[in-house]
């Protein structure tokens, strides 16, 4: 009985050791079969070609199949082999991935994205404060003049050239607005940053601030895009309300592309069927978009709300998720504001946000 099973024992043994190194055979094979993979999706980038061919794969597939003589049967070799096409689609997506630059964890400098006096995504929390729009001279002063006494580290934001959704409305002082945008910012030694719309005036904005805002009207203006990756100025890239965190990746990805690592993306709401709010904030975009990418992410409370009340404990949400800065809108009279009236808060607000939300003051004082 015992001798038995020492024989049958033996016997179990062997076969079993067989099985192991058919495994490690078969692993070898996959492997080597996996570098072919990945050596033919590299050729058809070059060529421009679509990285997935259903036909060649169901080429492959009858072949096999007709092919399957032994235990396993032709459902049992489609079976496998269909896994094995799965797996292969799926390690050229995980390098495709690894090739955008924007997945790279090295591109913050240890200072954060230098915009004039202030760096972003370095720990301490930028507020990007300012009117919705430039209305005048007067205006600016009133507001930036109350922007620069708080002891945060912030930058001064308001739109010259408007993408405004009804044409009818106010589209901004245009080149007036740059100027006087840029000289407010300079009385209070603040850095700016404000919206270019286009390729045709991207020289005169680049000229005027210290940061270029892509609205989200704009997140997918590819040729906007690549003129910003030239144009080696930090860049604001807000995601489209209709966008996916990866298509805003892939925008920002554009930038990179064409030599400009400076880019701090935005979250600044999407359309969903919730009519309380102008947009719908999504937070879980600012840790999401953080395992991602080293880039700073910070949050556009004003347009994902499109309201007042409640930026406190929606700026308090958006930090606790890991947000570098916040964005909100801020008018001396919004009531009579030119564009987005209901949602700027005035600058006795203002102090109180900024207060509430405990943001702390940069070490050296950032003007
Ligand atoms: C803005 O910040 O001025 C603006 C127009 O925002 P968005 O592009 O997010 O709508
Ligand atoms: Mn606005």
């Amino acid at each position: 009985m015992s001798s038995r099973k020492t024989v049958d024992d033996l016997e179990l043994g062997t076969l079993r050791s067989k099985i192991d190194g058919l495994n490690r055979r078969i692993l070898e094979l996959l492997q080597q079969r996996g570098d072919v993979v990945l050596e033919i999706a590299r050729v058809k980038q070059e060529k421009g070609l679509d990285g997935y061919d259903a036909s060649r794969e169901d080429e492959m597939l009858r072949e096999l199949a007709g092919s399957a003589v032994g235990p396993f049967g032709p459902p049992e070799v489609k079976e496998i082999f269909k896994a094995i096409f799965r797996s292969s689609v799926n390690i050229q997506e995980r390098k495709r991935l690894q090739e955008q630059r924007v997945r790279r964890f090295d591109l913050l400098p240890p200072g954060g994205i230098r915009v004039g006096n202030v760096g972003i995504g370095a720990g301490v929390s930028t507020l990007f404060l300012g009117p919705c729009s430039v209305e005048s001279e007067e205006q600016m002063d009133r507001i930036a003049s109350r922007i620069a006494r708080l002891p945060v580290q912030k930058i001064l934001r308001a739109g010259a050239f408007k993408p405004r959704t009804n044409p009818y409305t106010f589209q901004g002082l245009r080149e007036e607005g740059l100027r006087i945008l840029r000289a407010t910012a300079d009385r209070y030694g603040m850095a700016t940053v404000t919206e270019v719309l286009d390729t045709a005036t991207l020289d005169v904005v680049a000229e005027h601030s210290d940061m270029l805002q892509v609205g989200a009207r704009n997140m997918y203006n590819t040729e906007l895009l690549k003129a910003l990756g030239r144009s080696g100025k930090p860049v604001l890239l807000k995601r489209g309300f209709m966008a996916t965190l990866d298509e805003l990746l892939l925008s920002a990805e554009y930038i990179l592309a064409g030599g400009n690592d400076r880019v701090v993306l935005c979250e600044r709401g999407i359309r969903t069927f919730e009519t309380r709010t102008r947009n719908t904030l999504d937070v879980a975009a600012v840790p999401l978009l953080k395992q991602d990418t080293s880039l700073p992410v910070i949050v556009d409370l004003s347009h994902a709300l499109g309201r007042k009340d409640i930026l406190l404990p929606c700026g308090r949400a958006a930090l606790a998720a890991g947000a570098d800065g916040l964005m909100v809108e801020v008018h001396d009279a919004p009531d009579q504001a030119l564009s987005d009236g209901f949602q700027q808060i005035d600058l006795d607000s203002l102090d109180e946000l900024v207060a509430g939300l405990g943001v702390k003051a940069p070490e050296k004082e950032n003007g």
